[in-house]
């Protein structure tokens, strides 16, 4: 239950607000989550005045606010097709018309195509106060419980080459059972994220990381899939999608291995 509603005009007014210990006082983005009916008494702080909407390419570092609507990623001319795409795949255009990235942030679970695309990206996430990052995978890899801050101010990327995408879904408009997502920059470090169970998506493999066979070895994706809650048909059909995605392994930096 909403018992108090603010709309602050400057990051100070809200960081003021939200870091009141009573009522329990939470950000507002798009709504679409927060306005379900609930017996707990809370305060929110509506961020939408505060100038988070924006989307910013600086020497392929991209900045997107935390209160862009998903719909505005779709449209976006300066974002990876990819990311477009895992953002169309996410929800209907009207909940994508109001929800937003912080939102999502906050919320989205292992069957998130942007939530994983983002994972893919090696995205960093801002906070406030403090205007500190932290990686999206070491922030949900511990705990999303424990944030690093009151609220999320912008999410963050180095741009990469391309990003491939494939799903699975019953139809063309419904959220998928499962998809692949990979994220390939020019030095050819690469990042592949699987979803459709769990908590969260699956980093199946992180060149940084030398976890980059996995992707081929399909013992041990299994192998990682059944850790995270994934059936057998989840898993047949994500092998159907690593194998969509990589017709030629060489994109992937390894030489001589087509
Ligand atoms: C009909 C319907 C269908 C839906 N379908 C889907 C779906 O298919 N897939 C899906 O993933 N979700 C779905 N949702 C859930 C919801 O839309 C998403 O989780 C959405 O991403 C939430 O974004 P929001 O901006 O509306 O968040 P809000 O509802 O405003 O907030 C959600 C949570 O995030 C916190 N928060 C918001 N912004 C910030 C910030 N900047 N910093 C820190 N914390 C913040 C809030 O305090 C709150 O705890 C659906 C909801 C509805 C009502």
């Amino acid at each position: 239950m909403i018992i108090e509603y603010h709309r602050p005009e400057t990051m100070e007014q809200a960081k003021k607000l939200l870091s009141r210990s009573k009522p329990l006082t939470i950000p507002l983005g798009g709504g679409t989550l927060v306005s379900h009916p609930s017996q707990d008494p809370v305060a929110v702080v509506d961020l939408q005045a505060l100038g988070l909407d924006k989307i910013n390419n600086d020497e392929s570092i991209i900045k997107i606010g935390a209160m862009v609507r998903l719909q505005s990623l779709v449209e976006s001319s300066i974002l990876p097709e990819g990311l477009s795409h895992s953002a169309r795949r996410e929800t209907n255009i009207n909940i994508r018309r109001a929800a937003t990235i912080g939102g999502l942030m906050m919320t989205a679970g292992g069957n998130s195509p942007l939530l994983g695309c983002f994972l893919s990206l090696d995205a960093r996430l801002y906070w406030e106060p403090g205007d500190k990052f932290i990686y999206l995978s070491e922030w949900i890899g511990k705990n999303r419980e424990q944030k690093p801050g009151k609220l999320i101010t912008s999410i963050e990327f180095t741009l990469p080459e391309r990003i491939l995408y494939e799903d699975i879904a019953r139809s063309a408009e419904d959220r998928p059972i499962v998809y692949v997502v990979a994220s390939i920059w020019k030095t050819q470090e690469t990042r592949v994220v699987v979803g459709g169970a769990g908590k969260y998506p699956v980093v199946a493999s992180d060149s940084s990381n030398n976890l980059f066979t996995k992707i081929f070895d399909r013992h041990a994706i299994s192998s990682i899939l059944d850790r995270y809650g994934y059936d057998a048909y989840q898993q047949a059909a994500i092998q159907t999608l690593i194998d969509r995605i990589t017709p030629h392994k060489s994109m992937f930096g390894r030489k001589g291995d087509e």
